[in-house]
């Protein structure tokens, strides 16, 4: 049945309560954590449990809770975990989730646990090259890198994986900083998501022009960088754009900047980690996709990395040269290395 939507005030005595149960099976044994998560009335499991490695997804939800603590006790106010009807969690190789304004029930797929988990020598060598090298690398230096063949294993994993999910092998990537950084930034942007929603259409609209800001400010970066032409540089200008597409794009923009800007907020790992871990991301998405491509729900995984790129030179008041130089430095390294590998990979 399609409930009232609760006023902030219900939301947020809703949210305070589920935050303590959630606080609570955290802290219990490690060995009741499903059996007393299945018994929470607001949290459905669906589908079976094939996770090859439970400890994992035991990491990842600690992490889960961490996160909404920050969100929901220090930033947002508890509305954010109150808001919703339901929150269903499935065991899908997919990654993404799903949100039922009207019935405010929120799907989450767990795919995107198990996808950063599987990624622990793509982490160990980019953290290897990264921190040899001193300063920032010329780009033909960086294109003359090769990945070591355990990452081409994970790269090419990526690759085969698909529409059809990605393969379990239990490996434990979420232990290392990048791949904290990325479930932390995964999470953040499904709760980014939540928070639009209960948000107040006045800060709904702003949030949205900022993002168009930023947006226009990627478009032409791309296409001095030449990383799009002309033809697609017209193509995609805001006024071209479908209204219906504009609008699942805006939310999508809203939710990666809130993403990015909540787990900055919260140490450590620092914010080195954290601009590898989206480069990680987006590159992730551009192998299982089978390229950059964007869709009607979702722009393409390069163009929203820019735009989280531009907000950040923006805060900056710096030229494009000069942030990607120094203040996106390791990021900008962890995408040439991946767009090269993948590329090649893929060959
Ligand atoms: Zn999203």
């Amino acid at each position: 049945m399609q409930g009232e939507r609760p006023t902030v005030e219900e939301s947020a005595s809703i949210g305070n309560e589920r935050m303590h149960q959630l606080i609570d099976i955290q802290s219990s044994d490690p060995s009741e954590f499903f059996s007393r998560l299945e018994k929470l009335s607001w949290i459905r499991l669906a589908g079976s449990n094939t996770l090859a490695n439970p400890g994992a997804f035991h990491v990842a939800f600690l992490e889960l809770v961490t996160l909404l603590q920050e969100i929901v006790f220090n930033q947002r106010g508890p509305a954010v975990l109150g808001y919703f009807e339901r929150l269903e969690l499935i065991y899908s190789a997919h990654f993404g989730a799903t949100y039922n304004h009207l019935y405010r029930v929120v799907r989450v797929n767990l795919g995107v646990l198990l996808y950063v988990n599987e990624l622990g020598a793509t982490y160990r060598w980019l953290d290897s090259v990264i921190l040899n090298s001193a300063s920032v690398m010329p780009l033909d230096e960086i294109s003359r890198v090769e990945a070591p063949a355990d990452v081409q294993d994970e790269l090419r994993a990526l690759l085969a994986a698909g529409e059809g999910g990605l393969p379990v092998t239990g490996k434990l990537g979420l232990t290392h900083p990048i791949g904290l950084a990325l479930l932390r930034f995964a999470i953040a942007h499904e709760l980014g998501h939540l928070i639009d929603l209960g948000e107040s259409q006045r800060l709904q609209d702003m949030w949205r022009e900022n993002a168009w800001a930023d947006y226009n400010d990627a478009l032409q970066y791309g296409l001095s960088a030449r990383w799009i032409d002309q033809a697609g540089y017209a193509r995609l200008q805001r006024t071209s754009l479908d209204e219906r597409v504009a609008a699942r794009w805006g939310r999508e923009f809203v939710a990666d900047g809130l993403g990015f800007y909540t787990a900055s907020r919260i140490p450590p790992p620092n914010t080195v980690w954290l601009q590898i871990a989206v480069e990680v991301f987006f590159h992730s998405l551009v192998a299982v996709y089978r390229g950059d491509t964007g869709s009607e729900t979702h722009p393409s995984p390069m163009l929203r990395s820019t735009i989280i790129r531009a907000g950040q030179r923006k805060l900056r008041r710096v030229g494009w040269p000069e942030f990607l130089a120094q203040h996106w430095g390791p990021g900008f390294i962890t995408s040439e290395l991946l767009a090269t590998a993948i590329r090649k990979i893929g060959r």
